[in-house]
């Protein structure tokens, strides 16, 4: 007997999604993520660095878990590694880098996740026959930040949700699709648009400082969102004609 629903929320290497022909090669992130006590950090902001020393072609980060307490990682692609290790790049970011080693300078690592995060936004299609993706199995994840947990959640419920009704009688799987295409399809969409333009910047301290120059706070929260605000639109034409001269190239060492 052949199942009505299955739900393919296996993540970033989904079987599901392999086995009903949905899965795409797509942009990927690698993750490495300490889980550190006794750090000296701010228990209300999530921080965020960027930089070609600290986190070349991603952004290395400090959230809080508690008073003293944090997850403290670095996200990158494959492409920007140029040899070194990804947890070279952390613990390099951990002890050297001129803000942050000193919030977690004789922090204790109590422990360690790692992975792989879709960057790529969804494939053409997340449901056919009696399959539907969800989460990294189906790219949720904000190309901007790699953040894929709230994406996931909403995903899933919704997956279990039209199969339930499709089940009973009361709609069909087909959907999904639609489902998920107004619940986050245009902020993904974006999402990855955005990654595109700030990947011009990401080999060059100097273009990337004129970047985040011409994003005050509540616009660069907005673009992490999936939202495209218009300083954006202006930067992303500024950032073509920098990018194309020779002086707009230089790496720089944070
Ligand atoms: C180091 C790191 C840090 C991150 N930090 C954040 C963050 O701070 N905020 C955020 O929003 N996102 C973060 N993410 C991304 C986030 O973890 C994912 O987007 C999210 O977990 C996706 O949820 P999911 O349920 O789709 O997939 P997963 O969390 O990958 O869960 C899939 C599950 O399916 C199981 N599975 C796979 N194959 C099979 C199989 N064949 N049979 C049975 N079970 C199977 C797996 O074991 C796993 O338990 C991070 C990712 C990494 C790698």
């Amino acid at each position: 007997m052949e199942a009505q629903a299955i739900i393919g929320a296996d993540g970033p290497s989904s079987a599901t999604a392999r086995g009903a022909n949905l899965a795409r090669r797509q942009e990927a992130g690698v993750c490495i993520e300490y889980e550190m006590a006794a750090v000296n950090i701010d228990p209300g902001a999530a921080e965020m660095y960027f930089g070609t020393k600290a986190a070349p072609g991603g952004y290395a980060w400090i959230i809080p878990l508690g008073e003293d307490v944090a997850n403290v990682g670095v996200g990158t692609r494959p492409a920007y590694l140029h040899g070194r290790r990804i947890h070279d790049i952390l613990d390099s970011f951990i002890a050297d880098h001129r803000i942050a080693k000193d919030k977690l300078r004789g922090g204790k690592v109590t422990a360690v996740m790692r992975g792989v995060v879709p960057a790529g936004g969804m494939p053409p299609a997340i449901q056919r026959g009696n399959v539907l993706l969800a989460g990294d199995a189906a790219g949720m994840v904000m190309a901007t930040s790699g953040g894929g947990i709230p994406l996931a959640m909403v995903g899933g419920a919704l997956a279990g949700e039209v199969a339930a009704r499709a089940v009973s009688g009361d709609g069909s799987l087909t959907d999904y699709t639609l489902r998920i295409a107004e619940a986050m399809g245009r902020e993904l969409k974006n999402s990855v648009r955005i990654r595109e333009v700030v990947d011009r910047t990401l080999r060059s301290d100097r273009l990337m400082d004129g970047l985040f120059a011409m994003l005050p706070a509540d616009q660069m929260k907005a673009t992490m969102r999936g939202q495209i605000p218009k300083a954006l639109e202006r930067a992303q034409d500024i950032i073509k004609k920098r990018s194309t001269t020779p002086s707009g190239s230089g790496e720089g060492s944070e």
